[in-house]
């Protein structure tokens, strides 16, 4: 037995609600369900709940539920942090990175995107509000980033993603406001596909969203509070 379900239903529900309030199309917001730390079992659960978008956090895990599930047609998304070594396995199996925030990982899917799959996805993530953090570009950064990702053949460039503090609904609005910018100031950028504000989750996807979100990334709210990550022994 399984909630997943209901709790996906509540999800569309609170997203419903918040497009409407936004006075917003449901339809232009997509949900990434996170699936980092849960079991095979639980992302075809949610597929079997009409689900298919995926977010991880970690490769080899992800990779590992990639192969089980290879049988569903599941879209997958590398939401967390990537290190170099890494990018062969990302570019082979994933279909967005959400976390691409320097030119050398963007070069690298570039280079190792198999010839035979589509153009992977990006998204550059921005530091938008959290000096301490070591993940995401500076947003001064992410114009000349863009220009030079987009330069790239085998990837796509779709979008911006973020990860602000807890409450602080200021900084969605900052990551919306950026993407406008660059869209201004870099004409095809809008012809590329350019169309994607990765932000908001469990706790602030209506701010996200009437901030201008595009797809929020929901874990908690679909699977339950996470376990520590652990390599499953199914799925190893
Ligand atoms: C874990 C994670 C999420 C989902 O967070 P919840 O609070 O469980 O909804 C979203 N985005 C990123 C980058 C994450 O690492």
């Amino acid at each position: 037995m399984t909630d997943i379900p209901l709790h996906l239903a509540a999800v569309h529900a609170r997203i419903g609600a918040a497009c409407k309030a936004a006075g917003r199309d449901p339809a232009a917001v997509r949900l990434l369900a996170v699936s980092k730390t849960r079991s095979a079992g639980d992302v075809a659960a949610a597929h079997a709940a009409g689900q298919t978008a995926f977010g991880e956090n970690y490769v080899q895990e992800a990779v590992n539920k990639i192969q089980t599930l290879s049988h569903l047609p599941l879209e997958w998304h590398l939401i967390g942090p990537l290190q170099s070594n890494k990018t062969a396995d990302v570019a082979a199996f994933f279909d967005w990175v959400h976390s691409v925030d320097r030119l050398k990982i963007a070069q690298r899917l570039s280079a190792q995107r198999p010839a035979d799959r589509p153009p992977l996805n990006l998204c550059l993530q921005v530091n938008i509000d959290d000096e301490d953090s070591k993940s995401g570009c500076r947003p001064e950064d992410a114009e000349a980033l863009a220009r030079a990702v987009m330069a790239l053949p085998g990837v796509r460039l779709r979008g911006l993603m973020a990860i602000p503090r807890p409450g602080n609904p200021l900084a969605l609005t900052q990551l919306a406001a950026l993407r406008e910018r660059l869209l201004a100031n870099i004409p095809a950028l809008s012809a590329a596909g350019f169309d994607t504000l990765s932000m908001g989750m469990s706790d602030d996807l209506e701010a996200a969203i009437a901030a201008g979100s595009t797809m929020v990334r929901v874990g908690t709210a679909i699977f339950g509070e996470r376990v520590k990550h652990v390599q499953e022994p199914g799925l190893t």
